[in-house]
């Protein structure tokens, strides 16, 4: 897989249209465990980076990153908004002005950005958040760069689907401990998301 500027502004127009329409359900599950603003944030977040990206003429990946990454940080409130724009931070200055990204190099900002939820989060996998769903991912991408579109989605949503069996001990989810099982993580949702729309770029070459 090789990233180009094209490839990383589908990426996020791929995940904002998904976000759009599971808004909804990405507030039902904020209301189970959470205080019920993560489908309006990931919702603002996303529609409000596609817009700032579709202005720009780029030349490096990275700046497309650093645009989603300030855009997540000043526009979306919550723990989410602090949370994706650390992450978009992070990739943006691994891959600083190298365009396209090679395999190797886009997997490795993807390791950072993971580390950078890890520390802004304080949060390591198997507490119930979107480090559950960031961190399986980014161990297959690691593995080889022959990866599959369909491993990717694959993965990401078993991983997901995993955080319904974990019991929160981070952010307001934690509030409901043990009560916690049984739902999907918000975060998790969210971040699947986000790597089916990655899979979907993978898949078409940046052509759909
Ligand atoms: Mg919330």
């Amino acid at each position: 897989m090789e990233l180009t500027v094209q490839d990383s502004i589908y990426w996020i127009k791929f995940a904002n249209e998904r976000i759009q329409s599971e808004k909804e359900y990405l507030t039902s599950l904020d209301q189970a465990i959470g205080d019920s603003d993560h489908g309006i944030n990931m919702a603002r977040g996303f529609q409000q980076s596609v817009n700032k990206i579709s202005d720009g003429s780029y030349v490096h990946v990275s700046d497309v990153f650093k645009d989603v990454a300030m855009t997540m940080m000043s526009k979306v409130g919550g723990a989410s908004g602090p949370l994706y724009g650390t992450a978009f931070l992070r990739l943006s200055s691994a891959v600083k002005e190298k365009n396209p990204l090679d395999h190797k190099v886009f997997v490795e900002g993807l390791e950072d950005a993971l580390n950078g939820i890890k520390q802004r989060g304080k949060a390591n996998k198997g507490e119930k958040t979107m480090v559950d769903v960031w961190e399986p991912v980014v161990t297959l991408l690691n593995k080889n760069n022959e990866v599959t579109a369909e491993e990717i989605v694959n993965t990401a949503k078993e991983a997901m689907e995993h955080t319904k069996k974990l019991v929160a001990t981070k952010g307001r989810a934690s509030y409901f401990k043990e009560k916690s099982i049984g739902h999907i993580d918000p975060g998790s949702a969210s971040s699947f998301y986000l790597f089916e729309s990655l899979a979907k770029v993978w898949k078409s070459g940046g052509q759909a």
